[in-house]
Order: structure tokens, then C-alpha cells, then sequence
């Protein structure tokens, strides 16, 4: 028998994703020189023939085939016959029947917990009635167990703005007010503390209102019916709803890792191979958790809160490194630190320098990283100077939310400042979202290095209220990727997934290919698109979404691409996106997705 320790050594280095004993390169290709087509002539596991390998590496940017060994891509091979030597008695051939293989798709910005909770838990979003409500916790209820809390859902977020709108609805008409006698009978032993998207109003049900001892109490802040009867309607903030919220129950580990698991499922099945994600402590444990299982089928650029900083150094992190064994790793890292500026546009929050049209007067917020004040209406950029400094003495770069015109301009100016203070360059600094731009700060992207991170999808579904938001003009810098491009700006792309609490955002990177190239909503609408001066390529799309996400990870030397030696992170989609009809492009599927040279998804014929 094999001594456990033994057996031990055999298994992490698979658990670990390979990085810790491998060397970090079979054959890495030089800068400027061809890479060699075979690394060597050993058999490999899976060959993929016959396809139209779009490699990302402009010296060869097409090929037939690919020979993957271990984690690693073992050959490219440019013809449809595949070297005998690479063919083993035990390697998998796939025969691509001419579908496109690519390097595997890097989601730049995830917000990994909460994607789960959506898919497991209540999602809410689309529903504004008592049909849609009932059938959504009915679903909820099965999935969870007696005595589960059922929270959250963010109800009503679609409500004046339906989903595919390309503009701005009428005016709300008073909205939807839900009652808890809709879910009472599908909920009897689950108590129920649901939202409305924008929290100032909650609805428990009976048994959430006999936990917190209010079932014959008429609470300050609850809806009281004609009646006399407590329709389970709670006002945001008020006493009823303190009283509510003291007595959920938070979620068990297991359930959490449900909703991890649910959530690692559809990235594997939407050609995803690694997420740059917003991760707090408690996620990253689960990260680990994950891993030790198994069950972690994508790698993992794990971006914590700016102000952690100097926590994470004194517990002896720095960027790259693994959560556990401290070493460099490239599966599962702490990545660079994440920031906020401003607020965001769903809630007139993003700060501009000029007022929102539909909202004289309000010219958007702060953030805790950058403000004081309780209402985050003065500016303290000192706080995120600091802030950034201690990261970055840590080995941290920083990624800053940015989102409106001033935001944007601000972050900018507080790079240019710290690129002096700090005294070397930018690389591997982001300015995330930035959504909105003025003319005159495009070029400074490019003059200062920082890699602009766009959500591309947001505009499929925030050109619904833009305009009325904005007005038109500065709408002409809204997630200007072309002029960002042209500007000769790193443009990362990122799904945002899932969303904020006022939208919805898809990962799947149709609709984010989409919407940068057609910059519609999913319906098509406007023909033409929407500021279609704004669109870009097929194959810019694609850099944005592989090579320059590993760029912007410090991995573009192993990753991103395909070339003989790298790691294996491919996908393979059912057309060739770069010969469809760009209108088409919502029709694609992920037909397999490879990490690590595993094969983490693949999609059953029907
Ligand atoms: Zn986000």
C-alpha cells in the first residue's frame, strides 16, 4: 500500500493547479521568435483535429489542431493529419468537425458569491407580480431546506424599465406592492425576508414574522391592510424591519458552497477558464475549500477590498500568491487589490462633473475608500492615495471602480500622481467600468498604462436609461470601446456577473461579444446600434476577453493564447466567430471548456 504521505505529494500538485512543482515552462516562447510547433514527441492526452484554431498569437493566428499533455498545450499543429507521434494507444482525439477552437474566455470582473445565490437562491429581479413571485419561491423552496431562510431577490428591478428596453419607460406608476399571503401557503416552514431592488421595501412572511415575534404586533414600518391585517410588507430601515432582520438566520457553509458549486457549473459551461473576482475572506476559504474537494473548475484572480492592504501583508500575502502555501500560484491567487471611487449609474451614484438630467442637483457620490462624510458627498482622494501606497508596498497593484465622467478623471489623476510618488510604472493597474469618459482624458489610459476594465454587456441593458440619465452628449463617451482602442488603450473585458442590484448582467460571453460588436440590446434594437461609432471587432472583442485578461493577471507569458508550452485554458464554440454574420452572435454555444488540461465541460448533442 502507498503511504499516505506519498500518495499525498502525488495529488497536490493536481489539487494546487500544477504550479507549485512543475517548472513554470516547458518552451516558452521567446519574445519575437516563433514558438516551436511540438515541444516534444511523447504521445499526448487529447488531441483536438480538424478545427479552426484561432491561437490569438499573431505570428501564427490560425492552425488546425491542438496536442494537450498534462496541463499543458504539448504541440499546435497547422494541418488537418495530426503527427503519429503525438497519438497514443490512450489519447482522446477530438475531431472539431471545422468548429472553432480558442483560448479559454477570462471574465475580467465577477462577483463569484453572489452569482450563486442567484442561480440557487431567489432571483427576483424580472419579477414586479404575484404570479412571478409565487413561482420563483416555489422553485426556491425545493432547492433549500425545512427551516431554510429564503432572502434577498431584488424584486421589481425591471419594474419601469422592462428588460430589453432600449429606452427609458414612463414614468412608474406606483408600483407593485407584494403580499405575504401570495407565498404563506408554498413557505410554511420557511421563513421569507425578500427585497425590492432598490431595499426600501422588504416583504416577510408569516413564519419571518413569527420568528421575530411580530405574527399580532403592528411594528412601526409595517404595512397595515384595510383590514387591520399586516400584509408582511416592510419598509426599508424602519424598526419592523431591524426586528425581521435580527432573527434570519444566516446561511450555512454547506449551503454557501451550494451556491458556489451552482455558480462553478455555468462558468465551466460558458467556456470560462479563469475569473477575476471581488473576493472577501469568507469566499476565499470557500475557494480553498473548493479546491481541496476537487470541485474549483476554473482559476481564480481573487481581488480583495483596497483597504485590506495591510492586512493581507502582515499575514504574509502579497499578489500572486496562494491563499494556503503562500507561493506563487496561477489556479487559485490573491490578484490585485480592489477600489471604489464613485457610485454606480443604476442608482445615480456614478459622479460626474455636470448634474444627472433627471436629477438636478445630483451630481453622484464618493466611496468609503475616497470620503468621509456620512452622506460620501466630500472628497478625501488622500484616503485612496494612502490606500493604494500600503497595497502596492505589499506587492499589490490596485483595480479602482470608476464609473462616471468625474470619477473616471479623478482616478486618472490619482494614477498620474502615484506613478510619480511611487516612481515606477502602472502595468497591471486597472480603471474598472470606465463608463463614462470625457474627450480629453481618453489618451491618458495608454500615457499612464493602466488597462481599462469594461463590462461590455452593460450596454445591451443600461441604454435603456442612458440617455434619460445623462443626456446625449456625454453619452458619446459611454463605454466608448472604440474611441478607448483608438485611443491605444488595453481594453479588459468583464461580465460584472451578477449584476448589480438594480441589473441584471449576463456572463456567458455571447452576450458579452455581442454588445461590444453590435451594441444592441438582445432584441437587436436600435437598428444599427447604439452609438455604433462605438463598436469594435470580432477579434478585438476576443484580445480583450483572453490575451489581455492574462495580461492583465502578470500571466500572458503562460496563458491567453495558444502556443506550444502554455497551459491549457481552451474552449470550443460551435461556429466560427469571425465568419458568422456578427448579428449571429448571440446564437453561439460553448461546446467544451478546457482548464488546466482538463476537461471541465462538454456539451451533449441533442
Ligand atoms: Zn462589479
Amino acid at each position: 500500500m502507498m503511504p499516505s504521505k506519498l500518495l499525498l505529494a502525488a495529488v497536490l500538485p493536481l489539487v494546487l493547479g500544477l504550479s507549485i512543482t512543475s517548472p513554470l515552462f516547458d518552451a516558452a516562447p521567446a519574445g519575437g521568435q516563433t514558438p516551436p510547433l511540438v515541444s516534444s514527441q511523447a504521445p499526448a492526452d487529447v488531441v483536438f483535429r480538424n478545427g479552426d484554431v484561432y491561437t490569438m498569437d499573431s505570428r501564427r493566428p490560425w492552425a488546425r489542431g491542438v496536442a494537450v499533455r498534462g496541463s499543458r498545450i504539448a504541440a499546435v499543429v497547422e494541418s488537418d493529419a495530426v503527427p503519429a507521434s503525438l497519438v497514443g494507444p490512450k489519447t482522446r482525439v477530438v475531431d472539431l468537425g471545422g468548429r472553432m477552437l480558442l483560448p479559454g474566455f477570462i471574465d475580467g470582473h465577477v462577483h463569484f458569491n453572489q452569482a450563486g445565490a442567484l442561480i440557487v437562491d431567489v432571483n427576483l429581479m424580472t419579477v414586479a407580480g404575484d404570479e412571478g413571485l409565487a413561482k420563483e419561491v416555489a422553485r426556491v423552496v425545493k432547492a433549500v431546506g425545512p427551516g431554510e431562510w429564503i432572502t434577498g431577490g431584488l424584486w421589481g428591478a425591471y419594474e419601469q424599465w422592462a428588460l430589453g428596453a432600449e429606452k427609458g419607460g414612463a414614468a412608474r406608476q406606483g408600483r407593485w406592492l407584494p403580499d405575504r399571503r401570495t407565498i404563506d401557503p408554498l413557505t410554511p416552514d420557511n421563513p421569507c425576508l425578500l427585497s425590492s431592488f432598490d431595499s426600501t421595501l422588504f416583504l416577510a412572511n408569516t413564519a419571518a414574522l413569527r420568528a421575530a415575534g411580530m405574527e399580532q404586533e403592528k411594528v412601526e414600518g409595517l404595512t397595515i391592510d384595510a383590514t387591520g391585517r399586516a400584509t408582511g410588507l416592510v419598509a426599508g430601515g424602519s424598526p419592523a424591519h431591524q426586528r425581521v432582520r435580527a432573527v434570519v438566520k444566516p446561511k450555512s457553509p454547506e449551503r454557501l458552497l451550494r451556491e458556489n458549486r451552482a455558480a462553478l457549473t455555468r462558468l465551466a459551461e460558458s467556456g470560462i477558464v479563469e475569473i477575476h473576482d471581488i473576493t472577501d475572506a469568507a469566499q476565499a476559504d470557500r475557494f480553498v475549500r473548493l479546491q481541496q474537494e476537487g470541485a474549483l473548475s476554473c482559476r481564480v484572480w481573487m481581488r480583495p477590498d483596497l483597504s485590506r492592504g495591510a492586512e493581507l501583508r502582515d499575514a504574509g500575502f502579497t499578489m500572486g500568491v496562494h491563499p494556503v502555501t503562500r507561493q506563487r500560484d496561477r489556479y487559485l491567487r490573491y490578484g490585485a487589490l480592489k477600489g471604489y471611487i464613485d457610485g454606480i449609474m443604476g442608482t445615480h451614484g456614478a459622479l460626474f462633473f455636470a448634474p444627472y438630467a433627471d436629477q438636478p442637483g445630483n451630481y453622484g457620490h464618493y466611496r468609503p475608500h475616497t470620503s468621509d462624510d456620512a452622506k460620501l458627498l466630500v472628497p478625501n482622494m488622500e484616503k485612496m492615495c494612502a490606500l493604494i501606497k500600503t497595497g502596492s508596498a505589499a506587492g499589490f497593484v490596485s483595480n479602482v471602480h470608476a464609473i462616471g465622467d468625474k470619477g473616471t478623471a479623478l482616478m486618472l489623476d490619482t494614477y498620474e500622481r502615484l506613478m510619480k510618488d511611487l516612481g515606477r510604472d502602472l502595468e497591471g493597474f486597472r480603471v474598472i467600468h470606465a463608463q463614462v469618459i470625457r474627450p480629453q482624458d481618453l489618451g491618458r489610459f495608454k500615457a499612464l498604462r493602466v488597462i481599462a476594465e469594461v463590462n461590455p454587456y452593460h450596454v445591451s441593458d443600461d441604454m435603456r436609461w442612458m440617455e434619460e440619465r445623462i443626456g446625449h452628449e456625454r453619452c458619446k463617451g459611454a463605454y466608448a470601446f472604440r474611441s478607448l482602442l483608438d485611443s491605444g488603450a488595453m481594453l479588459s473585458f468583464g461580465s460584472d456577473w451578477p449584476g448589480t442590484s438594480a441589473a441584471e448582467y449576463h456572463m456567458h460571453p455571447k452576450y458579452l461579444l455581442h454588445a461590444a460588436v453590435n451594441r444592441t440590446t438582445l432584441k437587436g434594437t436600435p437598428e444599427g446600434g447604439w452609438f455604433p461609432e462605438q463598436k469594435i471587432s470580432v477579434p478585438e472583442a476576443l484580445k480583450a476577453y483572453t490575451i489581455n485578461n492574462a495580461f492583465a493577471a502578470f500571466d500572458d507569458d503562460t496563458r491567453g493564447s495558444i502556443a506550444a508550452g502554455k497551459l491549457a485554458d481552451l474552449v470550443v464554440v460551435d461556429r466560427n466567430l469571425l465568419k458568422i454574420d456578427p448579428r449571429d452572435l448571440l446564437q453561439m454555444n460553448v461546446d467544451l471548456t478546457m482548464v488546466n488540461g482538463r476537461i471541465v465541460f462538454e456539451r451533449q448533442p441533442k
